[in-house]
């Protein structure tokens, strides 16, 4: 039970970002989308951009891979 309510959480995440469609520009969305679920993230903190979050940063703001492909390479 508790897993499948995890998983409806992260399913309504995923639907509100795929919704919005230019939260990446937005760097405070872009923490949420990025870290929320990240071991290292600690939201009282000052978030230091690690590399793998500059990387998909520019990738989504390049236009070179999608919020979906995003989130399908994360579920894999
Ligand atoms: S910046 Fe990197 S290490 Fe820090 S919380 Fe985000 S994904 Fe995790």
């Amino acid at each position: 039970m508790a897993g499948e309510i995890e998983q409806l959480k992260i399913l309504a995440r995923e639907k509100k970002f795929l919704e919005d469609s230019d939260f990446y520009n937005d760097d405070t969305k872009l923490v949420e989308f990025i870290c929320y679920d990240c071991d290292f993230f600690k939201p009282d903190e000052e978030i230091l951009e690690c590399f793998a979050f500059k990387i998909v940063k520019n990738l989504l703001r390049k236009g070179i891979v999608s919020p979906q492909e995003v989130l399908d390479a994360l579920s894999q």
